[in-house]
């Protein structure tokens, strides 16, 4: 039988959260209806469908962390579907078809390296505690990339990573490779390289269904018997942003004995094509932006309008993390822990895999007071929301005054509150005073302005005593959904 050329689907199946970090609570979506939010309208137009037809047992993807989690609650019949997936293309082939994803959907190269590590350590345990195997790719959010961020990958012990043409030199001639990339510390990591052009063709043109497998049997006829040709796009590009698409990836999916090429998944094409050629990368480029990442740093002309407030909202949440990591990692050496490997590990108790005080007891904390287990607990908790403050939603858009940034400024009151009840320091006003200069080109309105509207909603103020806050903390707590508490 002649060797034909093979297709691959990946699809990066993601939603943003899309809870308040403080009250735990949905926000209306009037627009979804008539669904009452978006998750549950892009479940019935996408995730559902898709599932129901077997497409993601033939695709690779990555199923976001935070939409994973509601998933689970919400519509655990789909989630089921989707884990099973994975489950039989492991049984039939013998590795996974998904990929982990990073993650709360960090810009990797804006972040620091510890970051970038427990970011990819915790997006690794997320995609362990719902698939039951290790993966052996990750999702880069947005495809931002830069070798600090491929070393971690690689340290991390994933084998590869998916980017677009545009983001890689080299000799490109087989397709989606995959390709080696050299890293500069010795170790080396495989690189997909998505075809750009036709991803977009059905990112934004969708064909008919019935169009879908000559359109690429035409596409293919050029490739090498042998060569893999990659579709990686958002995966509610099927059903959700085209409703026939669901029908269009189950006609990708399954092509015929009359077609001219084969479907097949990363992780299969790995082991049997292992890349040969060596490529570098264009370091600090993602795939929704052509401006050194300045979508999410600096602002660019990606998004209408003035966009200094994200460099600006950028500094007050580095110089707020920078204060919270000292106060925690003076904590922490002062009892001779590691802070960060302590942090990377915490994610079991995110994970409900262990419970808080198992955890201390494992690292022989078992002995302190209770409220000095708490108290450690609550710096290693508010380095959960220290986390989540990077989404990159919060920088993705047009302005300030939106509900996305706004999440990650409350996602740093909720830092801010944990870190004040244990240590005593109010790290609010050197907060506002960098919220002053991240100005709403929308409304004029400045980041410290939306910080006091979320204090005043609270009725915590820089001017309460630590106490007072621990007492806010507490009633804060007690109404807090447990899935909000736990891990992405
Ligand atoms: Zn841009």
């Amino acid at each position: 039988m002649t060797l034909k050329p093979f297709l691959c689907i990946h699809g990066h199946f993601y939603q943003p959260p899309r809870e308040d970090p403080l009250t735990g609570e949905c926000r209306d979506e009037p627009s979804a209806a008539p669904f009452p939010n978006w998750n549950n309208r892009v479940t019935a137009e996408c995730y559902a469908p898709n599932a129901a037809v077997g497409n993601f047992a033939r695709m690779s993807f990555n199923l976001g962390g935070t939409l994973a989690r509601w998933m689970d609650d919400c519509v655990h019949e789909t989630y089921q579907q989707i884990v099973s997936a994975v489950y039989q293309h492991r049984r039939r082939y013998g590795m996974p078809n998904g990929v982990a994803q990073a993650v709360h959907h960090t810009i990797l190269p804006l972040a620091r390296g510890r970051d970038k590590r427990c970011q990819v350590r915790w997006g690794i345990a997320s995609y362990v505690h719902r698939f039951g195997v290790q993966p052996d790719g990750i999702w880069l959010p947005e495809m931002a990339v830069d070798y600090e961020t491929l070393e971690t990958v690689a340290e991390a012990g994933l084998s590869f990573v998916i980017l677009s043409g545009e983001q890689v030199h080299g000799d490109l001639s087989r397709g989606a490779g995959p390709y080696l990339v050299r890293l500069p510390h010795g170790r080396s990591i495989a690189v997909f390289v998505r075809d750009r052009d036709l991803s977009n063709y059905f990112s934004f043109s969708m064909p008919e269904p019935e169009y879908t497998r000559p359109l690429i049997n035409e596409h293919l006829s050029r490739s090498a018997p042998g060569a893999l040709t990659l579709i990686a796009t958002d995966g509610e590009t099927f059903g959700h942003h085209h409703k026939h698409g669901v029908r269009v990836l189950e006609a990708l999916t399954t092509p015929e004995s009359s077609d001219a090429y084969e479907i097949t998944t990363l992780a299969r094409y790995l082991r049997e094509y292992p890349p040969q050629t060596n490529v570098e990368i264009v370091e600090n480029t993602a795939w929704s932006c052509a401006h050194d990442l300045g979508r999410w740093a600096t602002g660019c002309h990606c998004t209408p309008g003035c966009g200094q407030w994200k460099g600006a909202l950028r500094r007050a949440l580095d110089n707020l993390s920078r204060d919270i990591d000292e106060i925690y990692a003076e904590m922490l050496c002062q009892r001779n822990l590691a802070p960060w490997s302590l942090r990377d590990d915490y994610v079991r108790v995110l994970l409900r895999q262990i419970s808080g005080p198992r955890f201390l007891a494992e690292y022989h904390l078992g002995h302190l007071t209770s409220m000095a287990q708490r108290r450690l607990l609550d710096l290693l908790e508010a380095q959960v929301y220290r986390q989540r403050m990077f989404v990159s939603c919060a920088f993705f858009f047009e302005d300030l005054e939106r509900i996305e940034p706004r999440y990650a400024i409350a996602n740093a009151v909720r830092a801010m509150m944990l870190v004040s009840n244990v240590s005593g320091d109010n790290l609010t006003r050197a907060f506002r005073r960098d919220l002053r200069i991240a100005i709403s080109p929308g409304t004029g309105r400045t980041g410290a302005q939306i910080l006091d509207e979320i204090l005043a909603g609270m009725n915590f103020d820089e001017d309460v005593s630590p106490d007072v806050l621990g007492d806010a903390r507490a009633r804060l707590t007690a109404h807090m959904p447990a899935h909000v508490v736990a891990a992405q």
